[in-house]
């Protein structure tokens, strides 16, 4: 670059900036390189090229032709740098890498936000279409789903939810021994029957004798399930496309623990099913899966904010858990054969490499129960060794998983409020923050 060539006068939106031709020469491809006084921004009178572009932007484009690179101010937002770019036909090869964060940061705000808007959207499309026109049925789905529309509704969810918190703590009680009560001869002889099958020791036989559940405990159980799955089926009726409230993991949860609950219910109410050893395994596998009916709580989380975002991070997180389910796998592995390798002579509880690899994945994932314990030297760098690996492997994708749920949640009340300001058409879920709003953009509550 020298100061001998002639110089050009830029008009930028008002802004004159001087350089030299050579100078933007510096990318022969761009358009200020090829710069004619034929174009139609050259200016006879006043001997100047004239672009109506933003003249704090220009001044990096400028600078990129003296440092023969391309840097951009931190606060920029990036699509609007790259379109500058492409404007004055600067390729982003030209970006210093110390840029390239500021250049493409937006990007993953975008995709941020798209979700939750995505999100929002899945969430309002059923409330919208219930404005719109409100049949008996679609009231009545309302009413059933979502809490926000009305008071009445909000009674309901929180019974339902009483429900649930009721008859799980109900199940958790009646294993207490204590409350339990010692089965009567005749029971006890049926019992026998069963426990024939198995040859139980004395005092595994004494402690089935006492597990007779509590009748009011039952009673409080049957009566929450009666109730449960009638909500549960009349919701199924009522709700607006089958298909779409089947397609998903919790609803199928909670089917699942109904039928499981009522399976064990009958096979109960029958003893004398009991006497196969099969029948008793089905038995217990359906009543103690009743718990999955638990999920039914997870229905409420799309009313709370934060809970909806833990599962909105989830679904944006599988490349994370892919990364630690892999690199778990593969330390297990490695780890659980070396220690296998080590110990097998000395350590009688090293009894097979699977055996091993148990002992690698409480390791690795800080667990450490100490069930297993390494006695040989080689077999104490190797432990130490595992810890230190499972420390590092684990902060890793757990920190980034962290981040996303940080940003997820701060994006939120962006988008939230963008909503509420710009958009008529989201106008009622931009209202759900606040009951009373959202009653009367749905207009449903008055016609109770
Ligand atoms: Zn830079």
């Amino acid at each position: 670059m020298t100061a001998n060539g002639s110089r050009v006068r830029l008009n930028i939106g008002g802004t004159t900036f001087l350089t030299y031709d050579e100078t933007l020469a510096q990318f022969p491809e761009s358009k200020l390189a090829n710069l004619s006084r034929c174009m139609d921004n050259y200016d006879d009178y006043t001997r100047e090229y004239f672009f109506d572009r933003n003249p704090v932007l220009f001044g990096f484009i400028l600078d990129a032709y003296r440092k023969e690179e391309i840097h951009l101010p931190g606060d920029i937002c990036g699509p609007t740098f790259r379109k500058e770019l492409e404007f004055w036909e600067l390729s982003l090869s030209h970006v210093a890498p110390c840029c390239w964060e500021a250049l493409y940061k937006s990007d993953d705000d975008v995709k941020t936000v798209n979700k939750l808007m995505d999100n929002y959207k899945k969430n309002a499309s059923i409330r919208l279409t219930l404005d719109n026109h409100c049949s008996y049925r679609k009231r009545l789905w309302l009413f059933l789903d979502d809490p926000k529309s009305s008071y009445f509704a909000m009674a309901w969810v929180t019974f339902i939810s009483l429900l649930v918190i009721v008859s799980t703590v109900a199940e958790m009680l009646i294993t207490i021994p204590e409350l339990g009560e010692e089965y009567t001869k005749s029971e006890k002889q049926a019992i026998d029957l069963i426990l024939a099958e198995y040859n139980l020791d004395n005092r595994t036989t004494e402690r089935v004798y006492s597990m007779k559940p509590n009748p009011y405990l039952t009673l409080t159980i049957t009566c929450c399930h009666v109730i449960l799955t009638f909500e549960f089926i009349l919701t199924f009726i009522v709700c607006p496309t089958k298909k779409a409230y089947m397609f998903s993991v919790v609803r199928v949860a909670v089917f699942l623990g109904y039928i499981l609950f009522w399976a064990s219910f009958t096979i109960e109410s029958n003893f004398s099913t009991m006497r196969k050893k099969e029948m008793v395994l089905v038995y217990l596998l359906c009543k103690y899966g009743t718990i999955l009916k638990l999920a039914r709580l997870f229905y409420l989380s799309k009313h709370i904010p934060a809970l909806n975002i833990v599962g909105v991070t989830f679904s944006a997180s599988i490349s994370e858990f892919k990364i630690l389910v892999f690199l778990l796998g593969i330390l297990v592995c490695i780890f659980g054969y070396m220690m296998y390798a080590t110990e097998f002579l000395d350590n009688d509880a090293m009894t097979s490499t699977f055996v091993a690899m148990y002992w690698a994945l409480i390791t690795l994932t800080t667990v450490g129960y100490g069930d297993m314990v390494p006695y040989t030297v080689a077999g104490h760098v190797v432990t130490s060794v595992c810890a230190v690996c499972g420390v590092i492997v684990l902060a890793m994708p757990i920190g980034i998983i962290a981040s996303t749920f940080n940003k997820y949640y701060n994006f939120n009340s962006y988008v939230l409020t963008h909503v509420h300001l710009n958009s008529e058409v989201l106008k009622p879920i931009a209202e759900n923050g606040d009951a009373r709003s959202s009653r009367k953009a749905i207009k449903v509550d008055d016609r109770y």
